[in-house]
């Protein structure tokens, strides 16, 4: 069975900067199930991966855009700790990740993680960890299904036989 909309398919990846720098993987025996032409993946591999079938595998170097974008320096913000909310300021730390709105668009929540302390400040980034970045893509198939009208429905899998309990 050939990749292509509306599959469930299951992939083994690797995710290096053109380095050789190790960014992302998938863990041992667990691939990654995601449904085909959804945008849950970046579009390059998902571009990439159309028309491959399981048990064929591939490498594709992929630009910021066909990966997790550009950087945009309007995401990267500097917020008064008191903009915070009270049960958020023991946990303010580099790493921490919370949903807010975008800068420009008020409508879109977008996930937003701390940078730095600094002082009376917070720095955060709306910015996606590997946002700006060429990226190394090794990926290999372990296996494509049709998807069940209810992943079609949710947009995304329901892990290796379809089925989850939402
Ligand atoms: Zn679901």
């Amino acid at each position: 069975m050939k990749i292509a909309d509306n599959k469930a398919v299951a992939i083994h990846y690797r995710v290096t900067t053109e380095g050789g720098e190790l960014r992302d993987a998938s863990q041992p025996n667990e691939p990654l199930w995601y449904l085909h032409g959804h945008d849950n993946i970046v579009p390059g591999l998902e571009s990439a991966l159309a028309g491959q079938r399981a048990g064929d595998g591939l490498t594709a170097t992929l630009s910021p855009d066909e990966a997790y974008g550009q950087h945009d320096p309007e995401l990267d913000l500097k917020i008064a700790r008191t903009h915070f909310p009270d049960d958020m300021q023991d946990q303010l730390a580099p790493g921490l990740l919370f949903g807010g709105e975008h800068p420009d668009e008020p409508d879109i929540e977008i996930v937003y993680t701390v940078v730095a302390l600094e002082g009376e400040h917070v720095l955060v980034t709306g910015n996606h960890p590997l946002a700006g970045e060429t990226l190394v893509f090794e990926v290999s198939i372990a296996g494509v299904r049709d998807a069940t009208p209810e992943e079609i429905e949710h947009g995304h899998t329901h892990g290796p036989d379809g089925h989850a309990e939402h």
